[in-house]
């Protein structure tokens, strides 16, 4: 069994950002994961981020590796707003940031993960074993896929999640009905409609679709002034919730809860529209009442604002979305979760991405409920992983600075890579 100080697992956006401030800080690591995987493998080909280039650079101590940064590199032509930014692209600069400032990934899926005597061990799906003293659950929004009740137990074949595809080849020539109406699901439709689907239809609860508009890249500097462009978006409201995610984590719980359904709804990004409306069918008002399958395809009664309709589709996907629930999470032992203060499956955390559980920390999606809807996105990692080296930083010093090894050493500590000393 090899050791560390800290594991992280995952090497997403927020994992491998974490993983250059440790190595900064001098902390020995691990990481654990597929880089870049849900955005490969999960993600469909075409489709175009949502956040502007400037706000989906990954964060790192050292400069030089922005989306920007990329770009010119490559001697592409760089905007940071109002930029058409394909996952294509992200993907490569992801990956890029990850060979050249985290190279040591280890791309295996942490199987079981248990504490005991306030040491973590982790099993790997290669069979190893890893002992840390602290873990970094980095797993962005994966197993957090929801599916409203009425579609659970459908057939995958008939209806599935949208965080379930990368390439959308399989449909073309198929009749597809999508449920939602943010961004994912509008993004699909067009992607379906545009690589051959013989139709699409979107089925919106809302009654109408929120499309936000292209943001103005020849601003005064007043108008910037008066509404500045934040990772969130644009305008004072936007900043402060990007800026200041531990302010966001003051409010009260009635009022963050208020924010995150309210503030940052379903909406469709502004290149889009044209893609979509008059493209592929839209019904909005729509509430499905009831599905089944039926002579080999999906079969429901849907209410709309034109009154209750038969729609049928051979294959639904559901777009509606995620919901963080860390019990869902099959890999942590039934004792660690209980021993997790949890609110509706949401861990509490303190300032610093920490759980209950002494040395157990989440970052990402999941930590949204309390630092706002900004660890939603790229963005957010820039405030979770400094604060989290620095919070494990400050742990491993206020011990001395040689902590005892997690377990009876049996064998050298195996950190060959991953032991450079440097600061915050
Ligand atoms: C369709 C869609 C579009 C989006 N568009 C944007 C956008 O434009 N801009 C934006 O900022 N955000 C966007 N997001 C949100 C985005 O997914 C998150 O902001 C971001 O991916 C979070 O990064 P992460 O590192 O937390 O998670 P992820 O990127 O999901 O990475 C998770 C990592 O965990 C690893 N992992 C999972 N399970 C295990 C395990 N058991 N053991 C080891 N490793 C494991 C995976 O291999 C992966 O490396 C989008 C999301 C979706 C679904």
């Amino acid at each position: 069994m090899s050791q560390t100080d800290t594991a992280i697992i995952g090497a997403g956006p927020y994992g491998l950002s974490l993983a250059t401030f440790l190595k900064a800080s001098g902390v020995p690591f691990q990481i654990l994961g597929e880089p870049m995987e849900a955005w490969r493998k999960f993600m469909p080909p075409g489709m175009l981020l949502k956040s502007e280039a400037f706000a989906s650079s990954i964060a790192a101590p050292h400069s030089g590796y922005t989306v920007g940064d990329y770009y010119r590199l490559k001697g592409m032509a760089y905007q940071p707003v109002g930029m058409e930014l394909p996952l294509e692209t992200f993907v490569d600069y992801g990956l890029w940031f990850q060979s050249n400032l985290v190279a040591d990934v280890r791309t295996v899926n942490v199987v079981d993960l248990q504490r005991e005597n306030g040491i973590f061990h982790l099993t790997m799906s290669d069979g190893k074993s890893l002992a840390a003293r602290r873990v970094v659950i980095a797993q962005g929004l994966k197993g957090f896929a929801q599916t409203p009740p009425l579609l659970r137990g459908l057939p995958m074949r008939y209806v599935s999640h949208s965080a379930e595809y990368g390439s959308l080849a399989w449909a073309r020539g198929m009749d597809i009905a999508i449920v939602g109406g943010g961004q994912s699901a509008l993004g699909l439709a067009a992607l379906f409609n545009e690589q051959g689907a013989a139709r699409v239809h979107v089925l919106v609860r809302d009654p109408s679709v929120r499309w936000l508009s292209k943001p103005d890249t020849q601003r005064s500097l007043i108008a910037k002034l008066t509404s500045p462009d934040a990772g969130l978006g644009r305008g004072w409201v936007c900043h402060a919730l990007s800026e200041f995610p531990l302010l966001f984590s003051f409010l009260n719980e009635a009022r963050r809860k208020r924010i995150m359904d309210k503030s940052f709804g379903p909406a469709g990004a502004w290149w889009l529209r044209d893609r979509v409306v008059d493209k592929v069918k839209l019904s909005f008002g729509a509430e499905i009442r009831h599905a089944a399958i039926e002579n080999d395809q999906v079969v429901m009664r849907v209410m709309t604002a034109n009154g209750e309709s038969r729609i049928t589709a051979q294959h639904l996907i559901v777009a509606t979305g995620f919901k963080t629930d860390l019990r869902r999470h099959g890999f942590i032992s039934k004792e660690l979760v209980a021993s997790i203060t949890l609110d509706d499956g949401l861990p509490r955390l303190s300032n610093n991405f920490e759980t209950s559980v002494p040395g157990l920390y989440v970052i990402g999606p999941a930590t949204a409920h309390r630092f706002g809807p900004v660890m939603r996105f790229v963005f957010g990692a820039k405030h979770a992983a400094p604060r989290v080296a620095r919070h494990i930083l400050n742990a491993r010093r206020s011990v001395g600075s040689v902590e005892a090894p997690p377990f009876a050493v049996e064998a050298p500590l195996a950190e060959a890579t991953n032991e450079q000393s440097g600061t915050l």
